[in-house]
């Protein structure tokens, strides 16, 4: 008997024992309507008298075990996962403004994504209920992470990937020794087949916004932000928005927190959208959800409908978060900045996050003396392509200093 927690249905509120695998609220994911963000996504919420007491000390000296939805952190893979580190940035916009930018390193994770820290828990989770199949639909990002995390454990990768995926996504995936599905069709249809091919061999589903664990890794951030900053919530985080999840774990980790006593406010959380890829922030508080098709270049975040668009709107609204919509030429642009003052080189949904950061500077609404954070969710080397229109590559010199000396005329300071 999992006393450990229960899941409640972020659409009806219903209640469901934590017993074996769980994917959707029944009731609700029934009552699915096509063209509209899926219903009955599940919460993980963890009995409170098991809570008790609980302080962030040893919350941390026990690795979040406590707030995690599995028994034993040697569960969890043996690659470092997670605790990334948190910079503090001081650029010409934190001077000019006078606030505080750190940025949460997640490139650094295994895979070189955020991903990770949800493949981490659903592999350590599998590996606790005996599972050694784990089956995930993607086109980047989940679909590598979840292939290392379960190359590191012993466990079996099946990845469902549209045909028409760039070959640089699909590398990884392939090195990791993770079974390739490629599938005629997109993202969704990958998606659906994944789900009917989990059911047909009994194994276990990893999707994002489907299986109710991805969050609880990806709040672990939240737990890492409020430590590096000495026990502090920060006054803004900058968040880049595909599908929704990454934000809601990031809320649901501040969350858990806040109900379990050991702090009593939340931070601001502002989501970044691609201007192409906007359908999240652009239906908050509508009553129906129209989308436009989706277009950018930061393909991580590039989603039609988003599948976590009901928890991440409720808690936009609920702890009063802002919206942001940046263009591709900004990303790039971002992406530019980011790399050639920090040394950080982000890939391009990443990359959004600082574009938003430096947009919400140019209004001077950051306010003196705040602390900002901003998540860098995946490396650029993630996605060579994309920065292509920003690289001018020179022409071969001759070997000899005259060449060099003419080459170099633009690079005054240099001579
Ligand atoms: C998945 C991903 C995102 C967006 O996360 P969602 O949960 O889809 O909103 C952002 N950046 C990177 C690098 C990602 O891989
Ligand atoms: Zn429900």
């Amino acid at each position: 008997m999992n006393s450990k927690f229960s899941y409640q249905c972020n659409d009806c509120g219903r209640e469901i024992p934590g017993e074996g695998i769980v994917y959707l609220c029944s009731e609700c994911a029934g009552r699915q309507k096509a063209g509209q963000p899926p219903a009955g996504i599940l919460k993980v919420i963890y009995n409170p008298l098991l809570l008790r007491g609980l302080t962030f000390k040893k919350l941390e000296e026990n690795r979040f075990i406590d707030l995690l939805p599995f028994n034993d952190t040697r569960s969890l893979p043996f690659l470092r996962t997670g605790n990334t580190p948190l910079y503090r940035i001081s650029g010409r916009e934190t001077a000019i403004r006078g606030h505080e930018l750190f940025i949460k390193d997640d490139s650094q994770n295994p895979t070189f994504s955020f991903k990770d820290r949800a493949s981490a828990v659903v592999s350590a989770f599998a590996k606790e209920q005996e599972i050694s199949t784990i089956v995930a639909a993607s086109t980047g990002n989940a679909g590598s992470s979840l292939a290392g995390m379960c190359a590191a454990q012993g466990q079996k990768a099946v990845i469902f990937a549209p045909a028409s995926a760039p070959a640089a996504k699909l590398t990884q995936i392939l090195m990791y020794g993770a079974v390739l599905v490629p599938v005629n069709g997109n993202y969704d249809i990958a998606f659906d087949l994944s789900i009917e091919a989990t059911k047909h061999f009994g194994w276990y589903n990893r999707n994002t916004a489907y299986n109710p664990l991805t969050i609880e890794g990806k709040k672990t951030a939240a737990f890492e932000i409020y430590s590096q900053l000495g026990h502090r919530i920060p006054d803004r985080i900058f968040v880049p928005v595909g599908d929704g999840v990454i934000i809601s774990g990031i809320y649901k980790g501040f969350e858990d927190m806040l109900k379990s006593g050991i702090t009593d406010s939340m931070p601001e959380i502002v989501a970044v959208q691609a201007e192409g890829s906007s359908n999240l922030v652009d239906n908050i508080g509508k009553k129906e959800f129209n989308y436009t098709p989706s277009s950018t270049l930061a393909d991580s975040i590039s989603v039609d409908i988003p599948r976590n668009f009901r928890m991440a709107e409720k808690y936009l609204l609920q702890y009063k978060g802002k919206t942001l919509k940046v263009s591709d030429w900004q990303i790039l642009e971002a992406s530019r900045q980011l790399a050639a003052q920090t040394g950080l080189f982000a890939e391009p949904a990443a990359a959004a996050a600082y574009a938003g950061y430096l947009l919400t500077c140019a209004t001077g609404i950051t306010g003196k003396g705040s602390i900002n954070v901003l998540l860098l969710t995946g490396s650029g080397l993630k996605d060579l392509k994309s920065v292509q229109p920003l690289l001018h590559i020179p022409e071969a010199v001759s070997p000899d200093i005259h060449s060099v000396t003419s080459l170099l005329k633009e690079n005054t300071d240099l001579l």
